[in-house]
């Protein structure tokens, strides 16, 4: 605390990240990072970027890249915004789109930094209660709300909603506007993105964090009407015109041309999840059915807090959420077979 704050410092309540250990052999499971590492040829882009040309300022539309994802995904490059992870998207869609009078809805279990930003950005929410499934349910949202955020699949349960149930919520708010955040959507979802054309109040963020191996390169982007996207451009060039170095722009390009390696990446990271459900399921563990390339599990008799002090005891590490109703899970992140290994070793040595 400091005298020197202005008073909006004093009423945020930041994000916390799952933790970086620098513990050597570390079995790290607590961040949805992808176990396979992004693909060599996002790597040799990214080295050749690193030039003399550095010393001038990247594309600030990043416009090559735009025009690649717009081709991936089949819109035009004006409905494609690009930003410094979907963190930063995320947040120049609170400030363009979601704060109104009545209040933002999303799920009262869901990405953590939804609150964050609303307090942050002076955004009005109320939460909505999942179910005892732990499901988000469309009919809960007929209600008064000025927006509507809603992750799929959800995070930090896994649970995912159809491309149709999205279609539904949209029937149902076609005057509000709705950011659908898919994050994981690669690890089994259904993409709401072909929805764009018919909806105008959509949008649709992605990551190149997760399915893409790229969390240490920052970059995320949005999918939506160009009315929604030109909203978002004014508040980046608001704020910062150049959210994407040289070495992002050209990492992302070479990512997004690399299907190759996405698919096959992703496959692996889904057999993993049959394997690590498989494995807890023997262990006493349940879960809902994951679409993301994480686990949230609950022991049949053992707390949350007792089982992940003694994994991270023996060098693995997941997350826990202190919050009611979900304070006995763990979100597990789909590891390598070697991984997956270590941590249901570790359970049978503490399950005894
Ligand atoms: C990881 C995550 C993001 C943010 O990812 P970036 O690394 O900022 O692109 C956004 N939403 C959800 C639900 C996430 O789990």
């Amino acid at each position: 605390m400091s005298r020197f704050w202005s008073p909006l410092v004093h009423t945020l309540s930041p994000y916390v990240p799952g933790e970086q250990p620098k513990i050597a052999d570390l079995v790290k499971l607590n961040t949805n990072e992808s176990p396979y590492g992004p693909s060599p040829k996002a790597v040799e882009a990214i080295a050749a970027a690193a030039d003399d040309a550095l010393r001038l300022y990247p594309d600030p539309t990043s416009g090559a890249l735009r025009e690649t994802l717009a081709a991936y995904h089949g819109v035009s490059v004006e409905q494609v915004f690009v930003g410094n992870g979907s963190d930063e998207v995320l947040a120049h869609a609170f400030r363009a789109l979601l704060g109104h009078a009545a209040p933002l809805l999303f799920p009262d279990i869901t990405y953590s930094f939804y609150p964050t930003y609303c307090r942050l950005f002076d955004v009005a929410y109320e939460t909505v209660p999942l179910s005892g499934d732990l499901s988000v349910r469309i009919e809960d949202y007929r209600r008064a709300a000025g927006a509507i955020i809603i992750a799929n699949p959800n995070a930090p349960t896994g649970v995912a909603l159809t491309r149709a149930q999205i279609a539904q919520l949209l029937a149902e708010h076609p005057d509000k506007p709705v950011v659908i955040d898919e994050a994981y959507v690669d690890f089994g979802g259904e993409s709401a993105i072909p929805l764009v054309a018919d909806h105008p109040n959509l949008l649709v963020v992605q990551t190149m964090s997760k399915s893409r191996a790229l969390a240490g390169l920052r970059v995320g982007y949005a999918i939506g009407d160009a009315a929604l996207i030109e909203g978002l451009t004014r508040v980046k060039d608001s704020f910062n015109s150049y959210p994407l170095g040289r070495p992002a722009q050209a990492g992302a390009i070479a990512s997004v041309e690399d299907e190759a390696f996405f698919q096959d990446s992703r496959a692996r990271v889904i057999a993993g999840r049959r394997r690590l459900v498989e494995g807890l399921e023997a262990r006493g563990f349940s879960a809902p059915a994951s679409s993301a390339n994480f686990v949230f599990a609950r022991h049949a008799s053992r707390p949350g807090a007792e089982l992940a002090a003694e994994l991270r005891t023996r060098g693995v590490i997941v997350r826990r959420f202190d919050a009611p109703r979900i304070g006995d899970h763990l979100r597990i992140t789909v590891g390598t077979d070697g991984q997956i290994d270590r941590l249901l070793g570790a359970l049978d040595e503490i399950l005894g």
